[in-house]
Formats: C-alpha cells, structure tokens, sequence
C-alpha cells in the first residue's frame, strides 16, 4: 500500500521546463559551462595555496575551500539540490581520462557498497581535527591536488564514473544531505518510460551520454548516487525527465526499489554512511567549540598520553563508531519491543538510520552556514590579496573590513531555525519509518518513542553547541 501511495504520480515544478534556466541545462555543454569557472577557481587555490601566503585567512586556499566553498554547498542542497557536483570540476577530466586509461574495467565487486567512503569520511572527518587543513593553505591545495588526480585515474581506468560512484567523500556527502532537498531528478510519465524501446537516459544518445552513475530513469526513485548531472534528461528522446520539486526528504519513507541501489532497507552500508554523516556533523561541530579543549585535555589525562592523534582517535573511534551503534541499536530494539512486532533489528535500525538524515543535515547547514554569513565577504579582499601578489592589481589594495554577511545578532537564530527544521523533518521520518517496517501489522505509534528521544536529545546537544563560542575560520581578527 506504501509503496502504491509512492507510485501514484504527482504534481510537481519543473526547473527543465522555466524559461531561460530549462533551455540552459538541456544545452548539451550545459554542465561543461559550470564546471569550467569552478576549474578556474580550483587552479587558483591550487596556486595559491602552494605558492601564497601560509596565513590561512589571506590566502585562496584558506577561504575559498573552507568558508564560501562549503557554506555555498549546504545552501544549495537546502534550496535546489546537488548542485556542487553538477558543477564539480574533478568530473571535468573524465574524458581525457578514459582516452588515456581506457576506462573499461570494472570497478571491484566487493568495494562497490558504501563501506569503503563511509570509512573514508571517516579517516577524512579524523584527519581534519588532527591536522588543520583549513589553516594551512598548502595542505587544502596537496588536497584538492590529489582530489583531482583521483578523480582523473578513477573515473580514466574504470567503466562509467565510479570515483563519484563508489569513493569520493565530498559526493557522498552531497548525495547523502540532498535526500533532504526540495528537487530531484524524476521522470514526469512511467508509461512513457514503459513503452520507450530505446532507454536513452541509461545508454546515451548520439554522442550524448546517459546516466554513469547506472541510475535508470524508469526505476530511478530518489537523490541518492545522483549527481545532477542531467545527461539522462539530455539523452531522453522523450523529454520525459525533468529537475522536479518535491516534499523535502519525502524519498526516506519511499520504500520501493531503485535503480543502482535497491530496496533502502536492504542497504547496511547506507546506513552506515547516514550514520557517519549524521555522528560526524555533531562531532565536527563540537571540534570547533571551546569546551570541546578541556574535554580532550581531560580524555588525554584520562588515558595518560600526549598524543593528539591517540586521544582524537579513541574520540572519533567512540563518537563516530560505538555511540552510533549504541544508540540506534538500543532503540531499534525498544521500539520493537514497543511495537510487539518480530521485525529483525537490523531492518528496523536501517529505517531509522536513514530517518536522522534530516537532523545531521541540520547541523551542517547550521555549522557552515555560520562560517559562510561570518565570512563570505573575506574572498574580496583575499582576491584583491591575490591579485596584487602576482602583479595584476586591478581590483585595488586589499580592504580587510570585508567579512560578515549578516549582523552578529542574526547567527544564533538563524542556526537555531536549521537546526529546528532538520530536527522536525527527522521526526516526521523517523514516525513514517515506524509504519514502513509495521506494514501489513495494525501497526503502535508507541514505536515511534525512541526514536523520537534520539532526534531530540541530539537537537538539544545541536542547541548547546550553537550557544558555545566558535572558532572564526578565515576571517582576520
Ligand atoms: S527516461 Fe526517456 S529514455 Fe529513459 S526509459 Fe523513459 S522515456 Fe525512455
Ligand atoms: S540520474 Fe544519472 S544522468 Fe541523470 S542526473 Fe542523475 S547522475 Fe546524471
């Protein structure tokens, strides 16, 4: 029946269908023309982060990455979508990748779960609190560097786009956090789809690509694996697919299965990259807090080390492997219990797993939201920086008053305001998971506690963290 009610078609906008922006993306270099700019700004942090000044809030590769970078990302996947890889420009050396890899091997079997990125987010989540990268430029261009060489021998020696399929971090948390955003790439008529014989969108038309993500449009439910690249609407003989809006984060109660991914609740590994993501926004933000420095000066005395690496390591190890666990595996087995239902655990710590989605994204959105309305107007006076140190002063001398966006007195609120909403979104999936997995019972609403009492005590730990001093990343003084 859940899955009837998410099969029925619905109403819906579509941005490929709007005057200007729809004839703009079906344009087939639509994609290259947002990658490019996006390159240009790459090679200049790459630039300047090896060869400017190490300040990290004078250089490109201090705030560009860090600041505008990440805040502009969380924005979009609020407002639109997964708009950071539609213009990603570690996708744009594909081409020349495959011509000089070959790009028709398959990508391993057994590493084509989540495992492998939702341990690399890990490992990168990790690295960041150990090593700073936001404060030395040179580290965020060794980065970027080795981003793109990745990208390049991936995406070159293997079939289809398996870097951004399988490995790369920064997607996977787009992928993840769009689940939550207002607009997917959807089909507008399954029967369309049911009697087209060519399936352009996943083979390609005419030189034009198709998906290579591997997500095929007529079982294409959702954002997840979905980089908004928009091949599959070019290739559509039909003009059956489209950039559609949607309820936010209505795809986590969406039980049916989907292309290149299967059924959610078939998927550990998803939940175990959701959990990551949703643990690490948390932990991430408590990094940035003053309390968080007595705390890991306690934990080091506690364990009688002076290493930065070892007491880091056992607090990513617990915060970001055991409490997840705990936590999603005692409640998954409350709420069965509540629900006198004989769902296995795991089924049912899926589900929810998945639900949090929301919540984490909240955080982010509240984290690097502050760091962009403090600090989005630094990239002027850091280009003008720029600009005069390679000789070309045309945007005059530097003016280091540039910085916040909004009046200090707004950031609170507004943080508190995304946290609130990602909050709210996460108990309204998590109360449609307790009936996904209590079909065909008569179903207890009971179930839902738990679950509720995990979204809420990690929104009053988000509340708490919002109200602690943050550092002030890229921004001078
Ligand atoms: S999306 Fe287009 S190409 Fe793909 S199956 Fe449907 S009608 Fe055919
Ligand atoms: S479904 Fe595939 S081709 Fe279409 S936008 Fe998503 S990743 Fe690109």
């Amino acid at each position: 029946m859940a899955e009837a009610r998410a099969a029925r078609p619905r109403r819906a906008f579509d941005l490929l269908r709007t005057p200007a922006l729809g004839p703009f993306l079906h344009w087939r270099h639509a994609r290259s023309a947002l990658q490019l700019p996006m390159l240009m700004v790459a090679i200049l942090v790459l630039y300047d982060g090896l060869f400017g000044p190490q300040l990290a809030p004078r250089n490109l590769a201090g705030v560009a990455p860090w600041v505008q970078g990440r805040g502009v990302a969380v924005l979009a996947l609020l407002l639109a979508g997964n708009l950071t890889c539609m213009a990603c420009p570690f996708a744009l050396s594909r081409n020349a990748g495959k011509k000089l890899l070959g790009g028709r091997r398959n990508w391993p079997k057994r590493l084509q779960g989540k495992w492998l990125v939702a341990g690399l987010l890990l490992v990168f989540f990790w690295f960041y609190e150990l090593f700073d990268p936001w404060a030395l430029p040179w580290l965020t261009a060794v980065l970027a560097a080795g981003y793109f060489a990745g990208a390049f021998i991936v995406n070159g020696a293997f079939s289809g786009m398996s870097f951004c399929k399988y490995l790369c971090p920064l997607g996977h948390f787009n992928f993840v956090n769009s689940l939550a955003s207002p607009v997917e790439v959807r089909i507008h008529h399954p029967e369309v789809c049911t009697v087209c014989a060519t399936k352009d969108c996943l083979r390609g038309r005419g030189g034009q690509r198709g998906c290579e993500l591997w997500l095929f449009q007529q079982r294409k439910v959702g954002n997840m694996d979905c980089t908004f690249c928009l091949d599959c609407a070019r290739a559509c003989p039909n003009d059956n697919v489209g950039l559609l809006s949607r309820l936010p984060g209505s795809e986590l109660w969406d039980e049916r299965p989907r292309a290149g991914i299967g059924r959610f609740s078939d998927r550990v590994d998803l939940a175990a990259l959701a959990l990551v993501l949703v643990f690490g926004a948390f932990l991430n933000a408590f990094g940035m807090v003053g309390p968080f420095y007595p705390f890991a000066e306690g934990l080091a005395r506690l364990l009688g080390t002076n290493s930065e690496g070892m007491v880091l390591t056992v607090i990513f190890g617990v915060g970001m492997l055991l409490m997840p666990v705990a936590v999603v595996g005692t409640a998954a087995w409350v709420s069965r219990a509540l629900a006198r239902s004989r769902q296995p655990i795991l089924s049912v710590a899926i589900h929810h797993s998945l639900a949090l989605v929301p919540l984490g994204f909240g955080m982010w959105l509240a984290h690097y939201s502050f760091h962009f309305l403090t600090g989005a107007l630094t990239l002027i006076p850091v280009a003008q920086s720029f600009l005069v140190d390679i000789g070309m002063p045309f945007l005059g001398q530097p003016n280091w008053s540039f910085g916040p966006l909004v009046p200090g007195g707004w950031l609170v609120p507004i943080e508190l305001v995304l946290l609130e909403l990602g909050w709210l979104a996460t108990l309204l999936a998590s109360y449609r998971a307790t009936t996904l997995w209590q079909i065909g019972t008569r179903g207890s609403k009971a179930a839902f506690l738990p679950w509720g009492l995990v979204a809420t005590t990690l929104f009053l730990w988000g509340v708490w963290l919002m109200l602690q001093p943050m550092e002030m990343r890229g921004i001078l003084g």
